[in-house]
């Protein structure tokens, strides 16, 4: 780009009307100080927890319900208040908070929870067990009375099964005169049945279900935020509720409402036009779709990267035809070019299960009654798209250029 071109863009900046006063409070990690609607559920989530104040072990809690529900955003709400009311009264606490979706396998879930209540562990090398006994120990020694929250825990169970959710309900009994509760978010209302019954029933000593949000109830929390975010005048009240339609249009999910507005927002004072108006919710819509896949693809765990383009290349020579037998033969092939020791099939099978509840790939289940099933995988994922976005990652840049 010539620095021309790049000074026009600056003074188009500059004298454009401002949009935005609070950027900030579109983002995805704001914790806006009403949560309207979810009153039931924070009173819930706080009684749970209160017990931690009188020095007792609070219950597990398992939580579930749809993306943008408020799940993420309730229970940081009430962690982040008890951890304030917990410093001024002089309990003792640690509240640790994990996206397990986002550090991709358990051995960094451990080190995130390590490395949240003090602990030095490096970075690979130590077995699992190994890892989760220093970090009892350290809770021992400490007496640490610690509150983990497992968010997007689904996603981790469905690569990796139950074992790591084994270890830490188990852990009580290891670490007293400290204690661990739990809290496991799943965006999936059926990860219950990916739990053997022991985890299930250790883990969901409480259980909440958040409800998807109604478009009513959408409108009114944009309304909010967009109060907040936005300077006055600079938004119809129609772009509000078109954000509201399209995002409760599946279920009723706050995260694209938001998304939705900020990202129209931001094209709106591109623009220059000073209103954010209808149209640009609908190129913010389209927008959205495509990013969504992009940052889907770049956060999964580098064995799903790989089983997806297996998926993308299998498609692709066998049109419909694509099995998961051949999927893993493909993805063995691509492990061996990266020098990676291949998962075993039931490992590659949970992540096809991931991949297709992220809808980059669909998986149907075939019968051939007595000759058994298999599944049949197709990709929705492009291999252009899937290449611009794999290049940047260094592992395996390898095979898409
Ligand atoms: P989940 O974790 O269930 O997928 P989040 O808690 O991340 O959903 O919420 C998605 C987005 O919607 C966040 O930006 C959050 O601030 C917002 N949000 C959700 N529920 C409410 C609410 N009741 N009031 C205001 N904002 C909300
Ligand atoms: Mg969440």
């Amino acid at each position: 780009m010539t620095s021309e071109s790049l000074d026009s863009i600056f003074q188009r900046a500059i004298h454009n009307t401002p949009l935005f006063k609070a950027h900030q409070a579109l983002q995805s990690d704001y914790v806006p100080d009403h949560l309207p609607f979810r009153n039931q559920q924070i009173t819930a989530v706080g009684e749970v927890l209160a017990p931690i104040l009188h020095q007792s072990r609070p219950s597990n809690l398992l939580i579930y319900g749809k993306t943008g529900t408020g799940k993420t955003v309730v229970t940081r709400h009430v962690t982040n208040r008890l951890d304030n009311t917990c410093k001024k009264q002089h309990v003792r606490s640690s509240f640790v908070y994990c996206n397990t979706r986002l550090s991709g396998t358990e051995y960094r879930t451990l080190a995130e929870l390590a490395n949240g209540v003090g602990l030095k562990i490096p970075f690979t090398g130590l077995a699992l067990s190994e890892v989760l006994t220093r970090i009892q120990e350290h809770i021992k020694e400490n007496a640490l009375h610690l509150i983990f929250i497992l968010d997007e825990i689904d996603s981790l169970v469905r690569t990796f099964g139950d074992d790591l959710l084994y270890g830490l309900t188990t852990s009580s009994e290891k670490v007293t005169p400290g204690f661990i509760s739990l809290i496991g978010i799943s965006n999936d209302l059926q990860f219950k049945e990916d739990l053997g019954a022991r985890v299930l029933s250790r883990l969901s000593e409480e259980e909440l279900v958040f409800p998807p949000y109604s478009a009513e109830e959408l409108r009114s929390i944009l309304t909010d935020r967009a109060c907040v975010a936005l300077l006055p005048n600079s938004y119809t009240s129609a772009a509000i509720n078109l954000c509201a339609a399209l995002s409760g249009s599946e279920h009723g999910d706050a995260r694209r409402a938001v998304d939705l507005l900020r990202v129209a927002g931001e094209i709106a004072e591109r623009e220059g036009v000073g209103q954010l108006e209808e149209k640009h919710v609908r190129i913010a819509l389209q927008k959205i779709d495509q990013d969504r896949i992009s940052e889907a693809l770049r956060t999964l765990p580098l064995h799903a990267k790989l089983v997806l383009l297996s998926s993308i290349h299998s498609s692709r020579n066998q049109q419909s035809k694509s099995s998961s037998g051949l999927v893993y033969d493909n993805y063995a092939d691509l492990c061996k070019k990266t020098g990676l020791e291949p998962l075993t099939q039931r490992r590659v099978s949970g992540l096809l299960t991931e991949l297709d509840t992220l809808g980059l790939v669909t998986a149907t289940v075939i019968n051939y009654g007595r000759y058994g099933r298999t599944k049949r995988i197709n990709s929705q994922v492009s291999l252009e798209t899937a290449s611009k976005v794999f290049s940047d990652d260094q592992a395996i840049r390898h095979l898409v250029v």
